[in-house]
Parts: C-alpha cells; sequence; structure tokens
C-alpha cells in the first residue's frame, strides 16, 4: 500500500497546517489497514482564518458577472469529467461505496457544475406591473455574503456540490467542513473549481472533527448561513446554536423511507428495485428503502423473492468490479447496524436472510455484514421506526392502501416514498396522500435527479431544499425593487384606492 498522502486545509488559496498541529487519519472500510490520507485536525481559529479569507473575497466575487462565475463552473464540469475515474476510485477507497456508485457520485457533481454554470445566466428574478402608473417593480436575488457548509460522508462529492455551486453562482463565498471519514471527494471536487479559475479565497476547506470545527462555522458571526447535511440529532443541535447570531438554516437529514408495494405490483420489478434501493450504498442512503409496506397476500411471495436476489449480492471491496456491496463506513455504525438487527430478532421479527455479521477471511479487516430483511415486522417496531443506516429492511405486511399510507407516513421522517401499482387511481392516491418530499412510482425510493427539489418533510428537513433552481434560495435573498418614473409622489394602496 502506498504512503497516504497529507492534505492541509485551504484558506485564501494556500495550502496551510491547522494551528493545532495535529492531524487524523481516514482508513478504509473495506480495509482498515489502508490509511487512504491524513487530514488537518482543526479548531476554531483555523475555522476564523477560513471565514475572514471568504469575507475578503465576497467583495469582488459578488460583482464579478454571474455569467463569468458560470464559465468557471462549466469549465470545473470538463476538468472533473477528465478526472472522473480516479475520483471514483478515490471516493471508494475513502468511504466503501461501489465503484459503480463512486462513479455516480462523481456524474451527480458534473451534473450539478453544467446545471448551475447555466443558472449563471439565468438566476431569474420577476418583473411585476405596478398597481401605480409610470412605476416599474422587480425583485432580484443578491448573495448574502460567507457560507458555512458542512457536510457527511455518503455522498462525499456529490452532497458538497450540491451546496457549493448554488452558493458560488449567486456570488456567495464559502467556508466547506466536509466528514471526517470521507474529505478527499471534497478536495478533488474543488481542485477543479481552483484549476478552473476561482479567485483565492471563494471557496475553503477546513477539515476537523464536528464539535471542533463545525460548530465554530456555526457559531461564527460572518457566517450568514449554515447548510447542512447529516444526522436530525446534530442538524437539531446546529440549529439552536446558529439561533443565537440569527444565521439563515438549512437542513437535510435522516430518513426511514417506505416502498409500497401493492397486490397488483409486477413483483420481479419490486424485487429489482427493492434490493437496489435497501442495499444500494450498503444501506448508507438517506433515501435507502428501509421499509417493505407489502399487501398482505403478496408479502410472503415477496419475501422469498427478495431473499433469493439479496443472497446474490456479492459483498467486498468496491474497487472489485464484481462486488455489488461494500461496507459499512466505520466502526461505530458498524455496531449501530448489529445493535439493530439484534433489536429486530428481540422485538419478535423474522429474519427472511442475513442477519449476521461477516467476518472470516479478508472480511475481517472490514465493516461487512449481510444484506438482511426482516418480515412479519409491526409498524411500531424499533426498526419500523428507526433510521439504521445499513443494509436492512423490513417488510410490513397490510390490507389495504389506506393502511399502507398510514403506515408509511407513521414515522418521524418525510424525506422519500414509492408506490409499486398498476392501477393509476391507486398511484395518484399516493401521490397525493405520502408525506414526504419525493414520491416515486414503480421504481425504489432512491434515484433523484439534480434537476428537482430534494428534501424532505418533519424531521428530516426545515422546509429548504437543495438540487433545482429551489436550491438558491438557500444561498439568498430577495430584493423587491421599486422605480417610479411619473415625477410625482404615488402612495401605493392609498391613491390608487377607491
Ligand atoms: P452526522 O454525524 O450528523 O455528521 C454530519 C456532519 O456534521 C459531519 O461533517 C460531522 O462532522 C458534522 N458534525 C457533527 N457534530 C457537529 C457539531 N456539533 N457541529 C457542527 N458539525 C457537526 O451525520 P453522518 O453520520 O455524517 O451522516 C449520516 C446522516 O446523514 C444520516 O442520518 C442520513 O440520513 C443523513 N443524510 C441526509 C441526507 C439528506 O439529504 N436528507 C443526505 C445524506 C445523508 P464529523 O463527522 O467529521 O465529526
Amino acid at each position: 500500500m502506498s504512503e497516504p498522502q497529507t492534505y492541509k486545509n485551504l484558506i485564501g488559496g494556500e495550502w496551510v497546517a491547522s494551528v493545532t498541529g495535529q492531524t487524523f487519519e481516514s482508513t478504509n472500510p473495506a480495509d482498515t489497514r489502508e490509511v487512504v490520507g491524513v487530514f488537518q485536525q482543526s479548531n476554531a481559529e483555523d475555522i476564523d482564518a477560513a471565514v475572514q479569507a471568504a469575507k475578503s473575497a465576497y467583495e469582488s466575487w459578488r460583482l464579478t458577472p454571474a455569467p463569468k462565475r458560470g464559465e468557471i463552473l462549466f469549465k470545473a464540469a470538463e476538468l472533473l469529467r477528465q478526472r472522473k475515474e480516479q475520483a471514483a476510485r478515490d471516493m471508494t477507497r475513502e468511504m466503501g461505496k461501489v465503484i459503480t456508485e463512486a462513479r455516480g457520485d462523481v456524474q451527480e457533481a458534473i451534473d450539478m457544475l453544467y446545471f448551475i454554470a447555466g443558472e449563471g445566466r439565468r438566476l431569474y428574478g420577476q418583473t411585476t406591473p405596478s398597481e401605480m402608473p409610470n412605476k416599474f417593480q422587480m425583485s432580484v436575488r443578491v448573495p448574502l455574503g460567507v457560507c458555512g457548509l458542512i457536510t457527511p460522508w455518503n455522498f462525499p462529492m456529490a452532497i458538497p456540490s450540491w451546496k457549493i455551486l448554488p452558493a458560488l453562482i449567486l456570488g456567495n463565498t464559502v467556508v466547506i467542513k466536509p466528514a471526517e471519514d470521507a474529505p478527499i471527494s471534497t478536495y478533488n471536487f474543488v481542485q477543479c473549481l481552483v484549476d478552473a479559475g476561482l479567485p483565492p479565497g471563494v471557496i475553503n476547506i477546513v477539515t476537523g472533527y464536528g464539535p471542533e470545527a463545525g460548530e465554530p462555522l456555526v457559531r461564527h458571526p460572518d457566517v450568514k448561513v449554515v447548510s447542512f447535511t447529516g444526522s436530525t440529532a446534530v442538524g437539531q443541535h446546529i440549529t439552536k446554536v446558529a439561533a443565537e447570531t440569527m444565521k439563515h438554516v438549512s437542513l437535510e437529514m435522516g430518513g426511514k423511507n417506505g416502498i409500497i408495494v401493492m397486490d397488483d405490483a409486477d413483483l420481479d420489478l419490486v424485487v429489482e428495485g427493492v434490493v437496489w434501493g435497501a442495499f444500494g450504498t450498503t444501506g448508507q442512503r438517506c433515501t435507502a428503502s428501509s421499509r417493505l409496506i407489502a399487501h398482505r397476500s403478496v408479502a410472503d411471495e415477496l419475501g422469498r423473492k427478495l431473499a433469493a436476489k439479496a443472497e446474490s449480492i456479492t459483498i467486498g471491496s468496491g474497487l472489485d468490479e464484481g462486488v455489488t456491496m461494500g461496507p459499512s463506513i466505520n466502526a461505530d455504525q458498524y455496531k449501530i447496524v448489529c445493535d439493530y438487527v439484534e433489536v429486530g430478532k428481540q422485538e419478535g421479527a423474522t429474519v427472511v436472510t442475513g442477519g449476521e455479521r461477516l467476518t472470516d477471511g479478508n472480511y475481517q479487516y472490514g465493516f461487512f455484514h449481510q444484506p438482511t430483511i426482516f418480515g412479519d415486522v409491526k409498524a411500531s417496531m424499533r426498526i419500523a421506526q428507526e433510521e439504521i443506516f445499513g443494509p436492512v429492511t423490513a417488510i410490513i405486511p397490510v390490507d389495504s392502501l389506506d393502511e399502507a399510507i398510514e403506515v408509511a407516513n407513521g414515522v418521524k421522517y418525510g424525506l422519500s416514498s414509492s408506490i409499486y401499482t398498476q392501477d393509476v387511481n391507486q398511484a395518484f392516491r399516493a401521490m397525493r396522500d405520502l408525506d414526504t418530499g419525493i414520491v416515486y412510482v414503480n421504481a425504489p425510493t432512491i434515484g433523484a435527479e439534480i434537476h428537482l427539489p430534494f428534501g424532505g418533510t418533519k424531521a428530516t428537513g426545515n422546509g429548504h431544499r437543495e438540487g433545482g433552481t429551489q436550491a438558491l434560495d438557500v444561498f439568498c435573498e430577495w430584493k423587491s425593487i421599486y422605480v417610479d418614473f411619473s415625477g410625482g409622489l404615488q402612495r401605493a394602496q392609498i391613491d390608487n384606492a377607491e
């Protein structure tokens, strides 16, 4: 194994060591003997330096024409396309997702670069007629200033791109603190922006642990908005901390996503979708299909077919092209998965397949677990209510569409949901009544595209969306401008009233 690279913080266009003098290692979750990178263990002082650099860069970046800003993003897209394979391999090594999925993660960032580059020539506001004569009015987006971005490890390039790019195109500057488990993908992404000509200080990276490096970013008075993706517990904490300085806060958090399977569904199609939705990214997606709310008349047959398919999954290092499921991200997350599997057994659910950790041979060096399907699950059980974030899904039998929708909505999260049916009336009822930010029909709960809004209801979010042009709203204020060219005083609601 080659000597790991040491990565420094990027502050004001310079690569600098943390003032702490301390570093931490990131290891390959498929083989923890491999250190994939060494990173700065930063603190509040490093964060302050990065925020000051971002603040200095803001004045000229906000006045750079947005189409010019877009051109830099376009060049970065071209660079990332050229670097896609290496970026994907780095991602698999640092966080374990299989190489085909890592390529998809990088592709999502490329798509986002092209999409937001184009926004540089749009950033549409509104013009509306005035209620007064000889008066013009419009609304325009204005940037906020320094944006603090905190990201998780599970989509280590796509999620930073969802935040960085809308922030930049609007004329904001950025400080990003990536997750300690997978920072390299953020570096690879930001390097493309730097190489494409992004001026120094417009984007800054500071690595470190959440409480030591993330929280000072949330507390910093010169940071105007915090955009966070991660767990609901940390998101709630961030909201409270950010309130002290009256920051804008955008949160994307957990999920407990359900697939409804009606009795007229094409079960072979369901099986394909469920195995992808539940075990893709080793179940470590906020949109993972962790509940199958199946009509009782098909639940057993579905369980049998699913077990056969799940047992054909090849588990191992994601760099091996034949492998279809990788490890959990780290020891803590692995323990959570193992513990929840025990909870499911104790709660009385049936293990349809899986249920065991893998520790033999090369598996001993990583965090591997069998894909696990529980049957006979009751909607109130913990495995049907709490986010597991691992390769575990639960079949919950129901008797009707009404009951299925009630069960689907009966969790604290509201990110994604799906229904498999061939009945258009049932599909439209589900689309209307499922209380989630994303609904799929005849597809699993994963598979979002970057140009539609992404996010969830209830404990998943706080009303904001990433993706689509809605993502722009997180990183700007609206300014309404009225121009009176009548030459006199015109009083709205008064001079024109009857
Ligand atoms: P996490 O533990 O909440 O961490 C997310 C980020 O917050 C990391 O960068 C973490 O730093 C940082 N952090 C931790 N404590 C902090 C604090 N006190 N102040 C500021 N920052 C802090 O979540 P995760 O384990 O990385 O990700 C898994 C979770 O993300 C799941 O719940 C999943 O559903 C959710 N997620 C949601 C979406 C969505 O769009 N809705 C997408 C992906 C993932 P360190 O880890 O480096 O310490």
